[in-house]
């Protein structure tokens, strides 16, 4: 099995193109970069038994979804993919045919969203663990905060919600039989029926909708983001919270009628979780003009909501009837 000397040696070896920025990658005590614009910085954990179960992912997959959910962050700051840090904690028996197939995965998509490795760190651990760090440059006219929102926004919404939470159940009901062996998306794809390989796929490779967040900020439309990681009603609920609002979803705008969806949906909709969507505040006067705009190649968004004063919170507007959702957001340490 290879030493983590080798291992580091060969993560050297896959250099890519470095941005302008990137003075020094891998291989010295510490990465050196040069910036005159503002810098993004964001961290993620994903901890074995915690965020995921070995059984229930191949190590290609959990390489590729560690990079896409951090830069999920970035594309809610309206931040460039610049570079990232890999932190590895590692069983023993892991560092070699566990490592290579999680390392091809992340190193495919740092060059997939142009997002080169600079450094980081590799430890011997009783489970696994990756932390993922991602830089991102901010150009002008600068970040979306989340604290921005105004009473009177409508509230859009970029990327699907409730499909990765769909997978999970799927993920619990039955076993695929070669997932953790997933190596491409291909066989990904061979796992199950279409329906549920688009699931799996939803799950497993969740996509960051940075160039809807890079777009949103360069035309300053959206006012505040926040991308929807732990559930739509609990992410909004912390944005409603940072800009002291209350924020109302359109129970018809999540579900239609007619539309063939079960209550269910709704449910799984406001409360899924890991869906990686884009969540943003504008201006209900410029909405018109956003959507005239909005590229047709990119994401579509859709509104769901508004802003309103009042105590923050989230609430739900089914036929003008207004209830509070409960946050079942969750949290670590409760
Ligand atoms: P130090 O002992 O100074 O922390 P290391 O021996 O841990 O240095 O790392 C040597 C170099 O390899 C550093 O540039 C570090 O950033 C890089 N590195 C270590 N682990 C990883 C990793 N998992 N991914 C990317 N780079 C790594
Ligand atoms: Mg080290």
């Amino acid at each position: 099995m290879p030493g983590e000397f080798e291992l580091i040696d060969w993560l050297r070896r896959q250099t890519q193109d470095l941005p302008r920025e990137i003075i020094r990658d891998i291989g010295d005590d510490a990465a050196i970069l040069r910036s005159e614009e503002p810098l993004a910085v964001s961290k993620d954990l994903l901890v074995e038994g915690v965020h995921f179960r070995r059984e229930w992912i191949s190590p290609w997959l959990l390489g590729c979804k560690a990079l896409r959910v951090n830069l999920s962050d970035l594309a809610a700051m309206s931040a460039r993919p610049l570079a990232c840090l890999l932190g590895l904690g590692l069983p023993k028996e892991l560092c070699g045919a566990w490592f290579e197939p999680f390392m091809e995965g992340f190193l495919q998509e740092t060059r997939e969203y142009r997002c080169p490795l600079i450094g980081g760190d590799l430890s011997a651990a009783p489970s696994i663990l990756v932390s993922v760090t991602v830089l991102g440059r901010v150009d002008a006219p600068g970040p979306i905060y989340r604290d921005q929102a105004r009473a009177g926004d409508r509230i859009g919404l970029v990327g699907p919600v409730g499909r990765s939470r769909r997978a999970l159940q799927l993920l619990s009901k039955r076993t695929f039989p070669g997932l953790t062996l997933v190596r491409n998306r291909a066989q990904l794809r061979k796992l199950g029926t279409d329906e549920e390989t688009d699931l799996l796929h939803t799950h497993f490779l969740p996509e960051p909708q940075l160039e809807a967040g890079l777009w949103l900020g360069q035309r300053g439309l959206a006012r505040a983001s926040i991308d929807v990681s732990d559930g739509l009603a609990a992410d909004l609920g912390k944005m409603a919270a940072a800009s002291g609002l209350r924020a109302v979803l359109e129970a018809e705008a999540l579900v239609p009628r007619g539309s063939g969806g079960e209550p269910s949906d709704l449910d799984i909709m406001l409360h899924g979780g890991e869906d990686y969507a884009l969540l943003f505040s504008a201006d209900q006067e410029i909405l018109d003009q956003l959507r005239s705009e909005y590229p047709p190649q990119l994401p579509p968004f859709r509104v769901v909501g508004r802003f309103e004063p009042g105590q923050p919170g989230v609430w739900l507007d089914e036929d003008s009837q207004l209830r509070l959702i409960e946050d079942k957001g969750f949290d670590h340490f409760s």
